[in-house]
Protein backbone atom coordinates (compact mmCIF):
# COMPACT_ATOMS: atom_id res chain seq x y z
CA UNK A 1 0.00 0.00 0.00
CA UNK A 2 0.95 3.23 -1.16
CA UNK A 3 0.85 6.11 2.02
CA UNK A 4 0.45 9.66 1.29
CA UNK A 5 2.63 11.62 3.66
CA UNK A 6 -0.42 13.54 6.49
CA UNK A 7 1.92 16.37 6.14
CA UNK A 8 1.55 16.87 2.74
CA UNK A 9 -2.53 16.92 2.43
CA UNK A 10 -5.48 19.25 4.13
CA UNK A 11 -7.38 17.40 6.80
CA UNK A 12 -10.91 16.87 6.97
CA UNK A 13 -11.25 18.63 9.80
CA UNK A 14 -9.03 21.58 9.88
CA UNK A 15 -6.90 20.70 12.33
CA UNK A 16 -3.39 20.40 11.45
CA UNK A 17 -1.70 16.97 9.82
CA UNK A 18 0.21 16.60 13.12
CA UNK A 19 -2.68 17.01 14.88
CA UNK A 20 -5.10 14.82 13.47
CA UNK A 21 -2.59 12.05 13.47
CA UNK A 22 -1.76 12.08 16.96
CA UNK A 23 -5.40 11.99 17.72
CA UNK A 24 -5.95 9.34 15.35
CA UNK A 25 -3.37 7.28 16.99
CA UNK A 26 -4.73 8.68 20.72
CA UNK A 27 -8.25 7.10 19.40
CA UNK A 28 -6.67 3.54 18.34
CA UNK A 29 -4.74 3.43 21.56
CA UNK A 30 -8.33 3.98 22.90
CA UNK A 31 -10.27 1.60 20.76
CA UNK A 32 -7.69 -1.08 21.67
CA UNK A 33 -7.91 -0.91 25.13
CA UNK A 34 -11.58 -0.97 24.83
CA UNK A 35 -11.39 -4.00 22.78
CA UNK A 36 -8.10 -5.58 23.68
CA UNK A 37 -9.59 -9.21 22.66
CA UNK A 38 -10.39 -8.33 19.08
CA UNK A 39 -10.18 -10.84 16.31
CA UNK A 40 -11.94 -11.79 13.14
CA UNK A 41 -15.17 -13.11 13.97
CA UNK A 42 -15.18 -15.24 11.76
CA UNK A 43 -14.05 -18.97 12.72
CA UNK A 44 -11.42 -20.25 10.66
CA UNK A 45 -8.30 -22.52 11.19
CA UNK A 46 -6.59 -22.35 8.02
CA UNK A 47 -6.13 -19.39 4.90
CA UNK A 48 -8.78 -21.18 3.25
CA UNK A 49 -11.14 -21.92 5.99
CA UNK A 50 -10.83 -17.61 6.46
CA UNK A 51 -11.11 -17.06 2.49
CA UNK A 52 -13.90 -19.24 2.21
CA UNK A 53 -15.93 -17.78 5.29
CA UNK A 54 -14.93 -14.25 4.05
CA UNK A 55 -16.08 -14.68 0.41
CA UNK A 56 -20.07 -16.31 2.94
CA UNK A 57 -19.88 -13.57 4.97
CA UNK A 58 -21.12 -11.09 2.16
CA UNK A 59 -24.36 -9.52 3.13
CA UNK A 60 -24.34 -10.93 6.18
CA UNK A 61 -23.02 -11.43 9.45
CA UNK A 62 -20.31 -13.32 11.07
CA UNK A 63 -22.43 -15.16 13.53
CA UNK A 64 -24.63 -16.25 10.64
CA UNK A 65 -21.45 -18.00 8.85
CA UNK A 66 -20.15 -19.58 11.55
CA UNK A 67 -23.18 -21.42 11.57
CA UNK A 68 -22.80 -22.92 8.38
CA UNK A 69 -18.94 -23.56 8.54
CA UNK A 70 -18.09 -26.70 10.35
CA UNK A 71 -20.06 -28.86 8.22
CA UNK A 72 -18.76 -27.06 5.54
CA UNK A 73 -15.03 -27.16 6.17
CA UNK A 74 -15.50 -30.77 7.18
CA UNK A 75 -17.20 -31.47 3.92
CA UNK A 76 -14.75 -29.41 1.42
CA UNK A 77 -11.09 -29.54 3.60
CA UNK A 78 -9.44 -28.49 0.50
CA UNK A 79 -9.40 -26.31 -2.73
CA UNK A 80 -9.82 -29.36 -4.88
CA UNK A 81 -12.93 -30.09 -3.15
CA UNK A 82 -14.45 -27.28 -3.82
CA UNK A 83 -13.61 -27.59 -7.17
CA UNK A 84 -15.48 -30.30 -7.52
CA UNK A 85 -18.03 -29.87 -5.40
CA UNK A 86 -21.43 -31.06 -6.61
CA UNK A 87 -23.52 -27.58 -7.04
CA UNK A 88 -26.68 -28.84 -5.58
CA UNK A 89 -25.42 -30.19 -2.53
CA UNK A 90 -23.05 -26.75 -1.70
CA UNK A 91 -25.64 -24.43 -2.35
CA UNK A 92 -27.92 -26.45 0.59
CA UNK A 93 -25.04 -26.43 3.21
CA UNK A 94 -24.54 -22.08 2.57
CA UNK A 95 -28.03 -21.72 1.54
CA UNK A 96 -28.50 -19.85 5.09
CA UNK A 97 -26.04 -16.96 4.56
CA UNK A 98 -28.36 -15.86 1.92
CA UNK A 99 -26.90 -14.81 -2.39
CA UNK A 100 -26.34 -19.18 -1.98
CA UNK A 101 -26.08 -19.81 -5.80
CA UNK A 102 -24.04 -16.74 -6.30
CA UNK A 103 -21.92 -17.56 -3.65
CA UNK A 104 -21.79 -21.44 -4.73
CA UNK A 105 -20.60 -20.36 -7.98
CA UNK A 106 -17.77 -18.20 -6.72
CA UNK A 107 -16.75 -20.89 -4.36
CA UNK A 108 -16.45 -23.36 -7.31
CA UNK A 109 -14.90 -20.97 -9.14
CA UNK A 110 -12.32 -20.45 -6.43
CA UNK A 111 -11.60 -23.16 -5.73
CA UNK A 112 -10.76 -24.40 -9.32
CA UNK A 113 -8.56 -21.07 -9.60
CA UNK A 114 -6.73 -22.08 -6.42
CA UNK A 115 -6.30 -25.52 -7.87
CA UNK A 116 -5.02 -24.81 -11.48
CA UNK A 117 -2.99 -21.41 -10.78
CA UNK A 118 -1.64 -21.84 -6.71
CA UNK A 119 -1.11 -25.59 -6.46
CA UNK A 120 -4.46 -25.78 -4.27
CA UNK A 121 -2.88 -23.15 -2.12
CA UNK A 122 -3.92 -19.69 -0.77
CA UNK A 123 -1.27 -17.14 -2.33
CA UNK A 124 -0.21 -14.92 0.47
CA UNK A 125 0.29 -11.97 -1.39
CA UNK A 126 -1.90 -9.11 -1.81
CA UNK A 127 -1.36 -9.01 -5.89
CA UNK A 128 -2.22 -12.52 -6.27
CA UNK A 129 -4.98 -12.71 -4.10
CA UNK A 130 -7.33 -10.48 -5.54
CA UNK A 131 -6.41 -11.87 -9.18
CA UNK A 132 -9.24 -14.49 -7.82
CA UNK A 133 -12.87 -14.64 -8.43
CA UNK A 134 -15.02 -13.51 -6.31
CA UNK A 135 -11.88 -12.39 -4.23
CA UNK A 136 -11.68 -8.24 -4.05
CA UNK A 137 -8.84 -5.70 -1.68
CA UNK A 138 -11.15 -6.10 1.38
CA UNK A 139 -11.02 -9.93 1.35
CA UNK A 140 -7.35 -9.83 0.76
CA UNK A 141 -6.44 -7.62 3.56
CA UNK A 142 -8.76 -9.88 5.75
CA UNK A 143 -7.00 -13.32 4.67
CA UNK A 144 -3.50 -11.16 4.93
CA UNK A 145 -4.37 -9.61 7.84
CA UNK A 146 -5.66 -12.52 9.91
CA UNK A 147 -4.45 -15.76 8.01
CA UNK A 148 -0.78 -14.41 7.11
CA UNK A 149 0.03 -12.27 9.91
CA UNK A 150 1.02 -9.47 6.88
CA UNK A 151 -0.48 -6.19 8.32
CA UNK A 152 -3.51 -5.22 6.43
CA UNK A 153 -6.50 -2.67 6.55
CA UNK A 154 -9.80 -3.94 5.86
CA UNK A 155 -12.27 -1.22 4.94
CA UNK A 156 -16.22 -2.57 5.15
CA UNK A 157 -18.99 -0.97 6.03
CA UNK A 158 -18.47 -0.38 9.34
CA UNK A 159 -14.47 0.59 8.87
CA UNK A 160 -15.67 3.66 6.23
CA UNK A 161 -18.08 4.73 8.49
CA UNK A 162 -16.14 5.66 11.69
CA UNK A 163 -13.11 6.76 9.48
CA UNK A 164 -15.21 9.36 8.33
CA UNK A 165 -16.93 10.03 11.78
CA UNK A 166 -13.83 10.61 13.37
CA UNK A 167 -12.54 12.74 10.60
CA UNK A 168 -9.75 10.66 9.62
CA UNK A 169 -10.84 10.72 6.13
CA UNK A 170 -13.19 12.50 4.28
CA UNK A 171 -13.80 9.36 0.91
CA UNK A 172 -16.16 7.43 0.20
CA UNK A 173 -13.78 5.18 -2.15
CA UNK A 174 -12.78 2.06 0.12
CA UNK A 175 -9.04 2.30 -1.62
CA UNK A 176 -8.76 6.03 -0.99
CA UNK A 177 -9.46 5.38 2.72
CA UNK A 178 -7.21 2.88 2.78
CA UNK A 179 -4.47 5.13 1.98
CA UNK A 180 -5.60 7.90 4.09
CA UNK A 181 -5.90 5.64 7.00
CA UNK A 182 -2.98 3.76 6.53
CA UNK A 183 -1.08 7.36 6.69
CA UNK A 184 -2.38 8.05 10.40
CA UNK A 185 -1.83 4.75 11.18
CA UNK A 186 1.76 2.99 11.92
CA UNK A 187 1.40 -0.02 9.45
CA UNK A 188 2.22 -2.91 12.43
CA UNK A 189 -1.31 -1.52 13.65
CA UNK A 190 -2.89 -1.91 11.00
CA UNK A 191 -5.00 -5.48 11.03
CA UNK A 192 -5.72 -4.48 15.00
CA UNK A 193 -6.61 -1.33 14.01
CA UNK A 194 -9.56 -3.03 11.34
CA UNK A 195 -10.37 -4.96 14.17
CA UNK A 196 -11.61 -2.56 16.76
CA UNK A 197 -12.70 0.22 14.43
CA UNK A 198 -15.42 -3.08 12.93
CA UNK A 199 -16.09 -4.24 16.69
CA UNK A 200 -16.94 -0.59 17.50
CA UNK A 201 -18.81 -0.07 14.59
CA UNK A 202 -21.01 -3.01 14.75
CA UNK A 203 -21.13 -2.61 18.98
CA UNK A 204 -21.46 1.47 20.12
CA UNK A 205 -21.10 3.14 16.85
CA UNK A 206 -23.56 2.19 14.62
CA UNK A 207 -24.97 3.77 11.45
CA UNK A 208 -28.10 5.20 12.28
CA UNK A 209 -27.97 5.59 16.03
CA UNK A 210 -24.47 5.70 17.74
CA UNK A 211 -24.30 5.54 21.09
CA UNK A 212 -22.09 8.50 21.92
CA UNK A 213 -22.87 8.86 25.59
CA UNK A 214 -21.51 5.61 26.74
CA UNK A 215 -18.45 5.82 23.55
CA UNK A 216 -14.75 5.65 24.98
CA UNK A 217 -13.64 8.00 22.61
CA UNK A 218 -16.44 10.60 22.46
CA UNK A 219 -13.48 13.31 23.60
CA UNK A 220 -11.36 12.74 20.41
CA UNK A 221 -14.72 12.55 18.12
CA UNK A 222 -15.80 15.42 15.57
CA UNK A 223 -19.44 13.52 15.02
CA UNK A 224 -19.92 13.77 19.15
CA UNK A 225 -23.76 14.08 19.25
CA UNK A 226 -24.21 12.66 15.93
CA UNK A 227 -26.04 10.13 18.32
CA UNK A 228 -27.33 9.59 21.64
CA UNK A 229 -25.78 11.31 24.28
CA UNK A 230 -27.47 10.27 27.51
CA UNK A 231 -25.51 7.53 29.10
CA UNK A 232 -28.63 5.34 30.13
CA UNK A 233 -30.21 6.14 26.59
CA UNK A 234 -27.03 5.41 24.94
CA UNK A 235 -26.29 2.24 27.02
CA UNK A 236 -29.47 0.68 25.72
CA UNK A 237 -28.78 0.90 22.18
CA UNK A 238 -25.53 -0.96 22.72
CA UNK A 239 -25.47 -4.08 20.53
CA UNK A 240 -23.28 -7.21 20.86
CA UNK A 241 -23.60 -9.26 17.86
CA UNK A 242 -21.34 -12.35 19.36
CA UNK A 243 -24.40 -13.50 21.79
CA UNK A 244 -27.05 -11.67 20.88
CA UNK A 245 -29.69 -11.69 23.88
CA UNK A 246 -26.77 -11.90 26.56
CA UNK A 247 -27.00 -8.89 28.72
CA UNK A 248 -23.76 -6.12 28.74
CA UNK A 249 -21.27 -6.68 30.18
CA UNK A 250 -21.56 -10.25 30.49
CA UNK A 251 -21.14 -10.26 26.37
CA UNK A 252 -17.93 -9.72 26.61
CA UNK A 253 -17.04 -13.05 27.70
CA UNK A 254 -13.87 -14.04 29.40
CA UNK A 255 -12.01 -10.05 28.48
CA UNK A 256 -13.03 -7.63 30.15
CA UNK A 257 -12.93 -4.41 28.99
CA UNK A 258 -12.01 -0.79 30.24
CA UNK A 259 -15.63 0.14 29.28
CA UNK A 260 -17.48 -2.33 30.63
CA UNK A 261 -15.54 -1.21 34.19
CA UNK A 262 -15.85 2.08 33.98
CA UNK A 263 -19.68 1.71 33.06
CA UNK A 264 -19.89 -0.10 36.12
CA UNK A 265 -18.26 2.18 38.60
CA UNK A 266 -20.47 4.85 36.88
CA UNK A 267 -23.54 3.02 37.27
CA UNK A 268 -24.25 3.46 33.74
S1 LIG B 1 -18.67 9.78 19.75
FE1 LIG B 1 -20.47 8.93 18.69
S2 LIG B 1 -20.01 9.20 16.51
FE2 LIG B 1 -18.05 9.42 17.62
S3 LIG B 1 -17.13 7.36 17.60
FE3 LIG B 1 -18.30 7.57 19.49
S4 LIG B 1 -20.32 6.70 19.04
FE4 LIG B 1 -19.29 7.13 17.08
Amino acid sequence: MSTLDPASRPTPTGESPLALTRRARRTYRVLHDTYPYAIAELDFTTPLELLVATVLSAQTTDVGVNKVTPALFARYPDAAAYAAADRTELEELIRPTGFYRAKTDALIKLGTALVERYDGQVPGRLKDLVTLPGVGRKTANVVLGNAFGVPGITVDTHFGRLARRLGWTAEDDPVKVEHEVGALIPRKDWTMLSHVLIYHGRRLCHARKPACGVCPVATLCPAYGEGETDPAKARRLAKFELAPGAPWPQRLGEAPSGLAARWAEEGV
